[in-house]
């Protein structure tokens, strides 16, 4: 059970007011607030150890590489990975998705297929489009119904032995949808294809458990994971890591450097060129720990249950649309008001202390989809309450009558 009133204690954040009201804070989707213990792990490296890892003799540059390598052990723990050496520090999800597809710019050809899903975040596309670009293979995209329910069938359909890489987001972060991601990569394996699994909105959210999905790379975002900005994961099976070059060179990269040669450092230091994030690395671990001593299914029922009650009061509004109707979602309502556009109606309730996102959050394809230009998106979080849901309702209604 989630104890909410403690919990949001935990939030320094939340005690802000905006314009004269309490903040509400449900933009959660595109970056979750930061937990003390988080915000005081950071402000601890930088008090006590601050220095650079994996060189230094001195106390300080070890006592910050065991830490930055047990946060290391701490994700790899929590998402079930085989060894450490799976888990790269990156700067976020979309760092990780470039390390994948540019590296997989030397394996692929004209006349290989990759398949994207029609729900992908622009991160989950564009590195892609540039890796055809350079090689010549070419797109496919698997389609989505009404509901914004993938179509199975028709992934089924498109995946062939032409297919080298299927590229899905695990949950949509402008729908809320939970993708059948199991069956999706039975399919894709079935082809002999490699599947990249977007799980920005699904670590913090969704148990995960790498070695049970047989996935074979799975990115996320730490600044969504109630940890810092600029800081993120890629996992990625060890023997596709071994075979992807490097994706920049660097220090820290490399075993020797000569001018005729430089050979590669071992995983994971070949993909961390650089001096990295390090106080974002450790907070990341106090992060995941933090959401582990709540417990991921008080955090999955708890939240259903604020996905359920907002569902409920806002289709009690006249003319109001919700976008993203499947069965399986996380707590992400993306909606419109008839003849009202989603900045006005952003624009009030932020007036009022509501933070929602606006817009076609980085997803253009899915406002393609249903043909509008975006939505107002409430997306929740454990810290979040019904009594907050109440608010913003009633405040759309108000809001609705002054903009008529
Ligand atoms: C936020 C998000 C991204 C991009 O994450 P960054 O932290 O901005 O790199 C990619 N995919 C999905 C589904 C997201 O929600």
């Amino acid at each position: 059970m989630i104890d909410v009133k403690k919990i949001r204690d935990d939030f320094p954040i939340l005690k802000r007011k905006i314009n004269g009201n309490q903040l509400i804070y449900f933009d959660n989707a595109a970056t979750s607030q930061t937990p003390q213990v988080v915000i005081d792990k950071i402000s601890n490296y930088y008090s006590n150890y601050n220095s650079n890892i994996h060189r230094g003799v001195h106390m300080l540059s070890q006592e910050a590489t065991e830490s930055y390598e047990k946060s290391r052990r701490i994700i790899q723990n929590q998402f079930n990975a085989k060894s450490s050496n799976e888990i790269i520090f990156t700067s976020g999800t979309t760092h990780g998705i470039n390390i994948v597809a540019s590296g997989y710019s030397n394996f692929l050809k004209k006349g290989d297929e990759i398949i994207l899903s029609e729900m992908e975040h622009h991160s989950n596309i564009v590195p892609w489009q540039m890796l055809c670009e350079k090689t010549g293979a070419i797109i496919r995209i698997a389609k989505m119904d009404e509901n914004g329910v993938l179509i199975l069938d028709y992934f089924k359909s498109i995946c062939s032995n032409k297919t080298k890489l299927v590229l899905v987001s695990h949950v949509s972060n402008a729908l809320g949808t939970i993708n059948p991601i199991e069956s999706i990569i039975s399919i894709a394996h079935s082809n002999n294809a490699v599947v990249l699994i977007d799980g920005a909105q699904a670590a913090p959210h969704i148990k995960i458990d790498l070695q049970k999905l047989d996935v074979d790379f799975y990115v996320v975002s730490g600044h969504k994971l109630m940890g810092p900005t600029g800081i993120g994961v890629l996992y990625g099976k060890e023997s596709l890591l071994d075979m992807l070059p490097p994706y920049q060179g660097g220090g820290e990269m490399i075993e020797e450097v000569t001018f005729s040669k430089t050979t590669y450092a071992k995983l994971p230091h070949k993909f961390e060129a650089g001096t990295p994030n390090i106080s974002g690395g450790i907070a990341l671990g106090t992060a995941i720990s933090y959401l582990n001593e709540i417990g991921f299914d008080s955090i999955s029922k708890y939240e259903k249950s604020l996905l359920d009650y907002s569902t409920f009061k806002l289709l009690e509004i006249d003319g109001l649309k919700i976008y993203g109707e499947s069965n399986q979602k996380t707590a992400v309502i993306s909606f419109n008001i008839e003849s009202i556009h989603p900045y006005d109606l952003g624009t009030i309730l932020d007036k009022l202390g509501i933070a929602v996102r606006t817009g076609h959050h980085c997803a253009q394809p899915i406002m393609d989809h249903f043909n509008i230009p975006g939505t107002i998106r409430a997306s929740f979080s454990f810290y979040n309450t019904k009594e907050e849901i109440d608010i913003m309702v009633e405040a759309i209604k108000r809001a609705k009558l002054m903009l008529a």
